[in-house]
């Protein structure tokens, strides 16, 4: 099978796992864990901030992050296809108590003055406004990145307005390689950021939350509250510092065969149209001959596996475990149907 449902699917490489098997480790919730210390400190001054806290997933970063933003009765502002809102299980009101504001960007990105106009003015009748939570790349809106510029206009409202300002940085790196960013600048603007290591860096298990000292030891009393201290885990931070080191700079060889993909599936007579590809996601609109979900059943005869996102769209991931001549086999396939 060749699995695009997901860049979680990877399994670590025979270098990873030689990496983790040599980890030093120790019980991490009493800190004395060497590589989940040193993961913390590496992820932590990548993106210029003080601290790191080393997660089983993305969505306990993102959850503890508003939990230690927020407190019960607050707004959070979003996107309406953010993974916080979408995909966390209601969690922004199971474990922070809080409402969300939800705005209409464009695939998943915000504007300043879309954030602008989400804000409660000071008004006992309204939650208040306390957290803006935003997402790059976007999942839902098929791997788009945002601007910098886009990010420094709305830290400027966030600052007016004494906002906290969270970045889910699920793919961050698919979003720096792609725009030749340099990470340590997302320091600068955002109060905390949740990095995957478990999506195209292809990390089994994982994800970092960084922050200020501050903000980070209060997030790791959270995480214990959650159940999230971990004991010996520095094996999968090992496989974290792993992939910082070696699986970086390949995601560039995701984004040029998502684009391939695109081309090929753009002439189809049953794709009615496509998001443009700027990183390793394609969505693909289906009509005519196939729905979204009958499409998909006709590649998983074939060996193919996308997910049917919608009624109308798949998705087609990229990441480190589709070669090249996975993605040649693919189009072929494709060009069958
Ligand atoms: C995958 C993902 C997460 C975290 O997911 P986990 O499966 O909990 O690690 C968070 N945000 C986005 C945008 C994601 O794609």
């Amino acid at each position: 099978m060749i699995d695009y449902r997901s860049d979680t699917v990877t399994r670590p490489t025979p270098g990873m796992l030689a990496f983790m098997q040599s980890a030093p480790v120790g019980d991490d919730v009493f800190g004395e864990d060497p590589s989940i210390n040193s993961l913390e400190r590496i992820t932590a001054a990548k993106f210029g901030m003080e601290a790191g806290l080393f997660c089983p997933s993305g969505t306990m970063t993102n959850q503890l992050a508003i939990k230690t933003h927020t407190q019960a009765g607050d707004e959070v502002i979003c996107d309406e296809l953010s993974h916080i809102y979408q995909y966390e299980g209601g969690g922004i009101a199971f474990n922070a108590g809080c409402s969300v504001k939800l705005l209409h960007g464009d695939r998943g990105r915000v504007t300043a003055e879309q954030v602008l106009s989400g804000i409660h003015p000071e008004d006992v009748h309204k939650p208040i406004s306390r957290l803006v939570s935003l997402e790059n790349t976007s999942n839902r809106g098929g791997g788009a990145c945002y601007n910098f510029n886009d990010f420094e206009a709305i830290k400027k409202i966030t600052d007016q307005h004494g906002l906290a300002l969270h970045l889910d940085g699920a793919r961050i790196f698919n979003a720096i390689v792609h725009n030749n960013e340099a990470s340590i600048e997302y320091g600068k603007i955002f109060d905390s950021i949740s990095i995957c290591l478990s999506k195209g860096l292809g990390a089994p298990v994982g994800s970092v939350l960084v922050g200020s000292n501050e903000f980070i030891k209060k997030a790791r009393r959270w995480r214990k509250v959650f159940g999230g201290g971990m004991r010996q885990a520095g094996y999968l931070a090992a496989a974290g510092i792993y992939a910082l080191e070696h699986q970086v700079e390949r995601l560039a060889d995701d984004h040029k065969n998502a684009k391939i993909l695109s081309e090929a599936l753009s002439k189809m007579e049953f794709v009615s149209s496509i998001l443009g590809v700027e990183t390793n996601i394609v969505i693909a609109t289906i009509g005519g001959k196939y729905t979204a979900a009958s499409f998909a059943a006709a590649l998983k005869e074939k060996g193919i596996l996308a997910i049917a996102m919608t009624p109308t769209q798949v998705r087609f991931v990229f990441h480190l475990d589709i070669t090249e001549s996975d993605l040649a086999r693919t189009i072929d396939i494709i060009k069958t149907l």
